[in-house]
Parts: C-alpha cells; structure tokens; sequence
C-alpha cells in the first residue's frame, strides 16, 4: 500500500477508506500482523546498535590504551634493532594485556548497556487500539498504519493519527512545534494540504500528549515515517549524559593522570640521572602512569549504577535515569499521596447520614431514609460492581463509587435498575481540582441533577439543609479516619447541552452524607518508621479532607504531636517565604490540587533538602519535573506523569519508594568501595616505585609485572565489589548531602593509609628478596607477589566498614569468584616456568612464598584494627 502524508486535507471517511481500515472494527489482528512486517516496528530508532567488533575497537580510543600501544610499537621498535628473539615477548605481552583488558572492557559495557535496554522496554508505552472489534491495550511498538486507536487525557500520542471522532481534545505539541499550550483538536476539521503541523488541528502526533478530552484516531503513520520520526535524526545526536558522580570521578581521573605523569617524570629523571636503561625506564614510566590512572572508574561506576536500577525492578520501581539512582541515595524528603499510596484504595462504606436523621452504620437493611442517600449517591456513580453465584464481588472503577454501590447491594438497590427507572440525561465528570462530580437523572418526570463531593466543597454550594448538623457529623467521622462524601440535589428546568459547574454546582439541597474507610497499607507503617530512622521526612499530600488526611497520618506516624496540617485554601494564602519557613513543621497537606505540591517541593528545596514527590495525573507532571525524584504511579499513573518522572511505582506503593532509596543508599556505597579499592591499589603502586626509585634507583616491578596486576587482577574484584548487596544498616544512617563528596566519612585517609600498607608491604617484600639473595628476579617475585595477593585478599576487607568477622566474610559470591579467577591469573604467571620467564619472574625458596603469603594476610590485621579503634568509621554520620 502506497501511503502519502496530507490526510489532514482529507475527510474521515475518504481516511478510514485511502486506509483500508474501519472505525468501529479498526484492522483484524492478520492484516494488522501483516502490515507490521511491510510497515516495520513503531520505533524512533535512528541509530544502529554498535556490533562487538565496534565496540572492542572503541576501547583503544582511550588514551593510556593509545599511550601503551605507543609503548608497544618502541619495544618492538627496539627488539628488531638488537635482534635478540627474547626481547619480542615484551611488546608481544604488552598487546595481549591490552586486547585482555579491551575484551573485559567490552563485556562490562555491554552488560550496563542491556541493563538500559531492558530500562527502556520497562517504561515502553503502551496504546489503547481496537482490533477486530475489540479493545485491546498492546506495546506502542506493535502499532501499525491503520490501527484504530482510542486517547485520552494523561495519554502519550503513540504514532501520527488522523481524528476520526473527539469530544473537547487538546494536545500539547511543544516537542514537534516548539508551542507549549496545548493546541484544540477537532476531528470535523478539514485543513489545507499545506498547512504547517501546528495547524493540522484533526492530526495528532508522536512523541506529543493528550491534555484534555478523548479522542478516537486511525494511525496514519509509525516508527521514523512519523513526524518525530523525520526529526529523529537530528533529535538523536546526545549521548547518555553521564551522571553528576561519573562526571565528579572522570575529573578525579583526569587530575589524578596528571599527578601520575608528574610521579613518571620523576621517576624517569632519577633513572636517566642513575644511568639505567632508558627504555626500561620507559617502558616502567608508561605502565606506572597506566596503573595510576583509575581510567576504568567512570565505566565501572555506570556498571554498578545499572546494576542498582535491576535491583529496584525486581523491588517494583522501574528508574527512567541513571542519575535518579544516585539521587535516590541522598533523598531526604518523601512527599507521598495518601489515597493507593500510603492507603490500599479498597474503600468500604461504613456509615451513613440523611440530612435531619441519625447516622446509621451500614448493614443489610438500613433505613428508608438511608436507602434513598444511597439511591441518589449511586445514581452519580460510574462504577460497577458484580457478584458472582459465591457472593465474590467484582469492582470496577473508581474504589470511592464501588465502595458506595457496594453498600446499595447490601441493601438490595441495583445499580443497573435504578439506571433504566432514573436515566442519566447529562454529567459533569469528576476531577480532583473540582472534588466534585454530577449527573443529571430523569426522577418521576423532572430533572434533577445529583452532585456528589467532597463535604466542604458541597457545603459551600448549599442553600438547603442542616448543613451545620452535617458539618458536626463530618468532622466526627473524619476524626475516625473516614472519608466522608456528601450528596446533594438540585432540580433543573431543562437539560442543558454541555452542562458546565458553575451553572449547575449551585444552589443545592444537601440530601445526606456517606462514610467510607480506606485502611492504610500493611506495610506503610514499618516504612514511614524506617525513613524516619534514616533521617528522611516523610509527608503526607492529598485531596482529601484535613481531618481524616490527619487521622490515618497518625496511625501511621507521619503525623506526631507538634506537627501542622495544613489546607489547600491556607497554603493559598501563604506567601512562598511563609512557605519556606513553616514548611519543616508541616506533615500533612490535605484538599490541595496537584499545581500545590509544585510548591512544596520547592519550599523543601529552598532548605537544601533533596525531594522525592508522587504523582499520577497530567497536573502532578510539572511537580513531577521539579522534584529531585519524580516518582509516577505504575497502575493509576497516565503516560504524561510517568514520562515526567525519573521513577515509576509498579505498585503504586510508598514502601516502594523507601526500598528504592534504600538500594541506592548501596548503590551510592558499593561505588565508594570501589573507588576506595581501586584509588588505594593504585596509590599503592605508584608509592612503591617511587620510594624504591628514589632508595635505591631501581624498579621493584617490570613493567609488564605492573601492567598484568593493574590491568588483569586489580579490575575484577573491583566490579565484584560494585555487586555487594545492600548492607543492613543502610537506613540507620543520615542522608548524605547533594554536594558531599565521594572521600566523605573518611574514606580518603582511608585510601591513602592503604596505599603506604601496601607499599610498605610490597618494598620490604622486594627489600628482603633481593638484598638476602643479591638476586633482584627474587626481589621483584616477591614484590609482584605480595603486592597481587594482598590486593585480592584486601578486596574482601571493602566490603564493609564493619569487621570482616561480623559479616559473613564469603557472602559475595561474586567477590569470591573474582577473588580466585584474579588469584589463578597471578599464579599462572608467577609458578609456570616458562611464562614466569617471559615475566621477568623466578621460582622461589619455600620461606620466601611463606612470607609472601604472610604479608599477604597483613592488610586484613591492618584494616581490622583500624576498624576496631574507629579510624575506619563503622557508620558514617
Ligand atoms: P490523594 O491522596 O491521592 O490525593 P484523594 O482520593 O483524596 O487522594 P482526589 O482523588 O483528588 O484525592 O479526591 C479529592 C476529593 O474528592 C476526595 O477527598 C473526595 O472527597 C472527593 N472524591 C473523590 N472521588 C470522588 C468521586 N468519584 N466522586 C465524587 N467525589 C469524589
């Protein structure tokens, strides 16, 4: 089928007809699975995935790579010019390591790459179509030319679409026409084949939203065809950005290169000065400075931030940025909705109030007067519920209107059959700013709308009714922590045509009052205590009323005496400097509209403090975007929310939100284990070779020695340690502050105390070696030896700043097998003759791999005593 683009410029029928398609049947599930494979996915996908090969090759892209391959090229340069078949292993060796090191290179960057992949198909839209007449909600990408498909408000645009029907839809189009107020859609409206996209009012597009109204659409065009699509390209061009730690570490690099190559030059003076061979010296100056430079950090780092985001998954929130996982671990604000979020959303009608009665609880035969509050309230409800031949309810829709049919059940009012007797001739659907909602019924020959609402907003539209009476009876049942919903009336002389609030909302009768409990989650109690002990303050955002938001604040212990709640209207009347200075004290913010928590989260900031807020509809997505963590609704949450935020809630669940800050409090510690291992073996080579350089003019290392520890054994208990689990005590510390830095707590001491143990270790190793037996091949064994192993076993001692001997020492499987992969490496090249040689290494005297081993065991001692005495801080406040 040849597709053209001007279907703006044509009418609906002459679409669904150029389509080959049909309004009410959209395409059947063959011709859509075949126009898929002419069509191709519904992807923006402009790049090409590297192959391996790509890959492997971009790793010689770095510099010290580049710089050893220089080194490389001289040694060969140099063994062809003395002839001597010996002096080729070493450029020989020189580019094995490399192609070693490039190979684990690539393996850890494609793991953290399928990490994000796996990200990306998590958060995939998805889009309501119609196939073979029936509704079916499918992957965004499965969309194909002809599909039908259905949009509301909260909704992505998952492909270009032509209108074929719609009811007061707007579309925000900023992404494609640089306009950011939402433009009006109209499917009647036939535009100029010229028309620029901005204008092409009965076309929506890719990558834009719904704002407001529903629409019916036939897909025009997918993947790169689409409008975006033919942007894409120049869309494409910014990588990932690297994250705010990734980019604090790559300069951390680049200064600790620069003090590397100043300690080369040194060492490369003091060996012209004490005349030793210009190209060994050269060949130790090269991999010396290799070896001091952590190039692999910002790699690993985004390994174990992948790493942190599967681990959140199989908790139930799905990260949409790297960043958010190290933001997570500073949180200290947890701004959460009330009702699914700290609550179950499984409302149960309690009680009931006729307006001049008694509140009555619900049971199977209420009073005449109660049944009609009943009658009037379900009448201004859109849910349903079924009962199966067990008495098994199914509910559908809205918990607060189920809550309230469910009860009309008990006593034996149908909603279906008050319906046919009272039909509905008119509504004015429920929102959360309004906190009402109405209908209007045809009751015993007259029109009467049923407004249906939060009490406080009924009562101040009521003319009629003992509105005081019913004031007394709300604040005593929302003190039990019920919501309550008052229903009122109001009789019409005529059926208006698109019924409007503030002509109909008006003047009412207050017919009765309903009570519903929504119990909090099981688990939400334990979590609040747990962010409290972890010094994060958890507050309460809801559009429910004060007291009831107040009440269930308390069960759960958000609230505590001293606390303020405060309303929607009083917030109003705050200036944002009053704001800012009471926000501390404020637990509960109660019956305020999603364009409010825009200000608390800035409030908070204005302290310092690193805020997390929820969200679910179109109006929390600007909150969402100012917060530090956006956290959208899984099940409840429209695609214009979860797109603003960094996370969202498979469950829906506040608990969820303190799991995921508590993975990336581990996450933000495993990278500190991992800095602190690599920048303290480094410093540990670097100190070696220049101490013995400077004490006695001589190398204790090879530079193939050097370059075989830093680039082969050191790199993989690095990574295992990034995939320590989280540790226990976590959320028993303060959140760490945006702008601490990594060496916080201590751990710079630490990295450079173990630097001098380890150089110490290895130079009285080396000192021993080839002072005892005149022979520096033993000197250099030993210092190779001591200085590998110790490294490996000192892996172990990272894991913890508790003692090794209070955690499971062996728990990190991964560790242990990094630890003995790294261990048989070293000690094929150490005991295996033949390779030893080409190292540069000897078989030694059975004390000497006796003391080796012993010094070995050393930084275990070493760091259990710092640990013991508190110079390693267990806890870092
Ligand atoms: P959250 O804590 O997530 O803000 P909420 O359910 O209290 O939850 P909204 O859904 O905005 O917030 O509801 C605000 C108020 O509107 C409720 O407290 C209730 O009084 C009223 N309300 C809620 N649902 C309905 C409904 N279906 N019909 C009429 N009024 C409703």
């Amino acid at each position: 089928m040849n597709i053209e683009s001007s279907f703006h410029s044509k009418s609906t029928d002459e679409t669904l007809s150029l389509l080959k398609s049909d309004f009410s049947v959209g395409l059947s599930s063959e011709e859509a699975a075949k126009r898929l494979g002419e069509y191709g996915a519904n992807r923006l996908n402009a790049k090409k995935p590297k192959t391996f090969f790509q890959k492997f090759l971009a790793q010689f892209k770095d510099v010290m790579i580049i710089i050893l391959l220089c080194a490389a090229v001289v040694s060969f340069a140099v063994a062809l010019y003395e002839g001597d078949a010996g002096e080729f292993f070493e450029p020989i060796l020189i580019l094995l390591i490399v192609v070693l090191n490039a190979f684990l290179g690539v393996i850890q960057e494609s793991k953290a790459e399928k990490a994000l992949e796996a990200l990306k198909d998590m958060s995939a839209p998805h889009a309501r179509v119609i196939r073979g007449g029936k509704e079916e909600i499918i992957e965004a990408y499965d969309l194909t030319v002809g599909d039908v498909i259905k949009l509301e408000a909260g909704d992505f645009i998952p492909a270009d679409a032509r209108l074929i029907e719609s009811a007061g839809l707007k579309s925000e189009e900023s992404a494609l026409t640089g306009e950011s107020v939402p433009s009006d859609k109209n499917a009647s409206a036939v535009v100029d084949e010229n028309s620029p996209i901005g204008d092409r009012d009965n076309m929506v597009f890719t990558g834009c939203s719904v704002t407001s109204g529903r629409a019916t659409a036939v897909v025009t065009a997918v993947g790169m065809k689409t409008e975006m699509g033919k942007i894409a390209n120049l869309l494409e061009g910014g990588e990932e950005s690297l994250t705010p730690l990734q980019q604090k570490l790559a300069k951390l690099g680049k200064y600790l290169g620069f003090v590397a190559l100043g300690a080369c030059a040194v060492i490369f003076v003091i060996g012209l000065i004490a005349k030793m061979d210009i190209l060994d010296m050269f060949m130790t100056s090269v991999s010396l400075a290799v070896s001091a430079i952590p190039e692999g950090l910002p790699a690993i780092v985004t390994i174990v931030l992948s790493i942190g985001v599967q681990r959140m998954v199989k908790r139930n929130a799905i990260i949409r940025k790297l960043s958010a996982v190290e933001t997570l671990g500073s949180a200290s604000i947890i701004c959460s909705d009330k009702t699914g979020t700290l609550t179950q959303n499984k409302m149960t009608l309690v009680s009931a109030y006729k307006d001049g009665g008694e509140v009555e609880k619900i049971t199977d035969s209420n009073s005449r007067d109660i049944a009609q509050v009943l009658t009037l309230a379900i009448l201004c409800c859109d849910g349903t519920v079924e009962k199966d031949e067990n008495g098994k309810e199914t509910l559908i829709g809205d918990p607060t209107e189920t809550s309230i049919i469910s009860a009309g059940i008990r006593n034996n009012i149908n909603k279906a059959e008050i319906n046919s007797v009272y039909p509905r001739v008119g509504e004015i659907p429920f929102d959360s700013d309004r906190k009402l909602m109405t209908t209007i019924n045809r009751i015993d020959g007259k029109n009467v709308a049923i407004v249906k609402g939060a009490f406080d907003v009924i009562a101040e539209r009521c003319k009629s009714g003992d509105v005081e009476k019913a004031r007394e009876i709300t604040d005593k049942m929302s003190a039990e922590a019920l919501r309550v919903i008052a229903v009122a009336i109001r009789e019409l002389d005529s059926i208006p045509d698109e019924p409007k609030s503030e002509e109909i909302e008006k003047d009412l009768k207050l017919i009765g009052l309903v009570g519903m409990i929504d119990p909090p989650r099981e688990e939400a109690k334990d979590a609040v205590a747990v962010c409290r002990k972890a010094g994060i303050r958890p507050v309460m955002i809801t559009g429910d009323h004060v007291i009831t938001a107040k009440a269930i604040a308390k069960e759960i212990g958000i609230f505590n005496e001293g606390d303020d709640a405060v309303t929607g209207t009083e917030l109003s009347k705050m200036s944002d400097e009053e704001l800012s200075e009471r926000v501390t004290s404020i637990s509960v913010y109660a019956r305020v509209s999603p364009e409010d928590k825009i200000r608390i989260v800035k409030a908070w900031q204005s302290k310092g403090e690193v805020v997390s807020m929820t969200g679910d509809g179109v109006n929390d997505a600007p909150a969402l975007k100012a917060a530090d963590i956006g956290c959208a609704m899984g099940i409840t949450g429209t695609d214009v929310a979860k797109g603003a935020a960094d996370m969202t809630l498979t469950d829906d669940n506040f608990a969820t939100i303190v799991k995921a800050v508590e993975e990336g409090r581990g996450v933000y510690d495993n990278i500190k284990k991992v800095v602190g291992f690599l920048l303290g073996t480094n410093i540990g080579e670097v100190l070696t070779v220049f101490i013995a350089m400077l004490a006695w003019q001589v190398s204790p290392f090879l530079s193939m020695q050097l370059l075989w520890i830093n680039l082969v054994t050191d790199s993989l208990p690095a990574i295992a340690l990034g995939m320590e689990a989280v540790e226990s005590d976590v959320m028993t510390r303060k959140p760490k502050r945006k702008t601490e830095s990594i060496f916080a707590g201590g751990l710079g001491v630490r990295i450079i105390l173990q630097g001098v143990m380890f150089a110490l270790l290895t130079l009285i190793s080396f000192f021993v070696g080839w002072n005892g037996t005149g022979d520096i091949a033993v000197g250099r064994t030993m210092a190779f030896l001591t200085l590998s192993l110790s490294q490996i076993i000192h892996s172990f001692n990272m894991r913890s700043n508790h003692s090794l001997f209070k955690i499971k020492p062996f728990s990190n499987k991964m560790l242990n097998g990094a630890a003995a992969l790294s261990l048989v490496m070293v000690l094929i090249v150490a005991l295996i003759p033949p390779i030893a040689t080409v190292f540069g290494l000897t078989t030694l005297a059975l004390w000497q791999y006796a003391m080796v081993v012993g010094m070995a065991f050393v930084p275990v001692l070493v760091i259990e005593i710092l640990k013991a005495t508190g110079i390693i801080k267990q806890k870092e406040e």
